[in-house]
């Protein structure tokens, strides 16, 4: 195969410095336009000298940091992003086929959690390690007690990235990861790995983080998981069937490599019984899913995939939605009349196309806005698909309608009979990361939240009075937890500090009262 060299070849950061690779790489296309943008490879890297260098260097520059020091650097990290905004959002244009708006969820989504965490972590001051609750007696005499403390890993975080948030997806992550003191490798999904590049490389020129902190590596996984270290954790966003694979890996199902998986989810959103077509929760609800089919063409891990509502309204539901789909014009973001932009690849096209051939076995179509021109953008070329709804009168028999995440601008309306079978139906998810709940009735939005709890990470309850204020169902808040149990992953990130536990290891202390006090002068801050 010829090397294309005209195409740049973006460098790796690995070992505290700028390497490339010696292979070909693979280029990374404009989605809209299909035209080739950059090439990124990392053959021929010494993967065993970069998780060193990252887990001996960076590590014990991060440790010999405060948590007030690494807040800072967070802070100074934020300082370096938003200086180069506007090449973020090129990109993104370029590369994730986005509309602005759509690359403000990504980009300053990302920022945002980052400064989040910079102004959280100040709080923890000059502390070097946190006190997990209270001492706790062991005998009659209290000389001798047990402080449980968590204390940063001595090893390197390895991130694994999906190819929908190449700068939220970062960031969520590095800012609790570095506020804790431990060093970052990441690789993002080919597709999109542009932009996290581009990103590190800003936060790495300006010189924000010690040596060794940020590195990332773009191209193929092969070999990382090998790396791993029994001290080292391991975060993956991506598929189940990937998620499989890391969770196999000697170095998670033998060397006990902590592991942290978001997988994909089967999102629901629940309008309550009583609703009416005329009342709030009622147009609450159809706005909402109507943002999240269309907000980043329906990839977001969190998009809403299954509408749950009294059967006496699904045709309603159907009509309503649809009427405000069909206003949705589809094409080049660089149009401004252009509202959703393309998937991320032709790849992605194409396992949408697949995936929506398998719903239909269990569904029929109630609106399809493919038999609209795109606006600026050749079908044939650009991996763009508007949003399709669709619907089944039987939810308590079908199957795949539970099962298959189609990673586009795709639901599936289903009618429910009583509460009981909506929680039911809902659960047949199998865990996923949020469910939202359209009511104007508190008591039965405190039921729905507790019914749901359980199997999801995140329960999203709206009702007129939050109508202006909610954050939205699919928005990842960086102090509300994100993950969900089984098919979701089972992972827990965000929530605030609580996203530290992940990075830090957790002990008890069994020492004497003169010890612990001594303890307590290092570590003062109480979790
Ligand atoms: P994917 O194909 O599983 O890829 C995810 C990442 O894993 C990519 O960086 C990929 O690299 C890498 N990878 C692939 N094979 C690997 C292997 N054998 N060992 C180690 N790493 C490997 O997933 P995707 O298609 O990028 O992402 C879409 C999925 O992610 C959706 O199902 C979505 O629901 C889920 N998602 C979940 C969340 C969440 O927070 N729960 C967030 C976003 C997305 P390459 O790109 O180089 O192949």
């Amino acid at each position: 195969m010829s090397i294309p060299t005209d195409i740049p070849l973006l460098p790796n950061h690995l070992a505290g410095r700028w390497q490339t690779g010696s292979g070909p790489g693979t280029t990374l296309l404009d989605p809209v336009l299909g035209t080739p943008l950059v090439r990124v490879d990392n053959r021929g890297l010494d993967l065993a000298e970069g998780f060193s260098f990252a887990r001996d260097t960076g590590g014990a520059a991060l440790r010999a940091m405060s948590y007030g020091q690494r807040a800072a650097m967070l802070g100074a990290i934020v300082k370096v992003l938003q200086a180069n905004r506007d090449a973020y959002y090129d990109i993104a244009t370029r590369n994730c086929g986005t509309v602005t708006k759509d690359s403000a969820v990504d980009i300053d989504g990302g920022i945002f959690t980052l400064g989040y965490y910079a102004k959280q972590g100040e709080a923890l001051g000059e502390a070097r390690a946190l006190l997990d609750g209270d001492r706790i007696r062991m005998g009659k005499d209290p000389v001798f007690q047990t402080q449980h403390v968590f204390s940063p890993t001595r090893g390197v975080a390895l991130f694994i990235n999906a190819f929908n948030f190449p700068s939220w997806g970062l960031w969520e992550k590095a800012a609790p990861a570095l506020l804790s003191g431990v060093p970052v490798i990441v690789k993002p999904a080919t597709a999109t790995a542009w932009l996290t590049q581009r990103m590190v490389a800003d936060v790495i020129e300006a010189g924000v983080v010690p040596a060794g902190a940020l590195s990332v590596i773009c191209g193929s996984s092969v070999g990382l998981m090998d790396q791993l270290q029994p001290f080292d954790v391991v975060s993956f966003t991506g598929s189940a069937e990937t998620a499989r694979i890391i969770r196999s890996h000697p170095a998670v199902a033998q060397r006990s490599v902590r592991c942290n998986i978001e997988a994909d989810s089967l999102n629901s959103a629940l309008l309550d019984p009583a609703a009416t077509e005329d009342s709030e929760a009622f147009k609450l609800l159809v706005s909402e899913v109507v943002r999240e089919m269309t907000v980043k063409s329906g990839q977001k891990c969190t998009a809403i995939r299954r509408i749950f509502v009294p059967r006496a309204l699904y045709q309603a539901t159907a009509q309503a939605i649809g009427a405000k789909l069909a206003k949705c014009s589809v094409g080049n973001p660089r149009h401004e009349n252009v509202r959703m932009g393309s998937l991320v690849s032709r790849e992605q096209y194409d396992n949408v196309i697949a995936g929506l051939t398998h719903l239909k076995t269990e569904a029929d179509v109630l609106f399809d806005g493919n038999s609209t021109e795109l606006l600026d953008a050749d079908r044939a070329v650009a991996a763009c698909v508007a949003p399709v709804l669709l619907g089944t009168q039987d939810p308590v028999a079908a199957k795949v309608l539970h099962e298959v995440e189609v990673f586009g601008p795709v639901a599936t309306l289903m009618p429910y009979d009583n509460e009981a079978q909506a929680y039911a139906l809902i659960r047949r998810g199998e865990g996923s990361l949020v469910a939202s709940v359209y009511s104007e009735d508190p008591a039965f939005m405190a039921r729905a939240a507790l019914e749901l709890a359980d199997s999801h990470g995140r329960v999203h309850v709206i009702s007129p009075d939050v109508a202006a204020s909610q954050t939205g169902h699919g928005n990842v808040m960086p102090m509300s937890l994100h993950g969900g149990p089984g098919r979701a992953g089972g992972g827990e990130e965000l929530g605030g500090l609580r996203a530290m536990g992940f990075y830090h290891r957790r002990s008890a202390i069994q020492a004497s009262t003169a010890a612990l006090d001594a303890l307590v002068a290092v570590a003062p801050w109480r979790t």
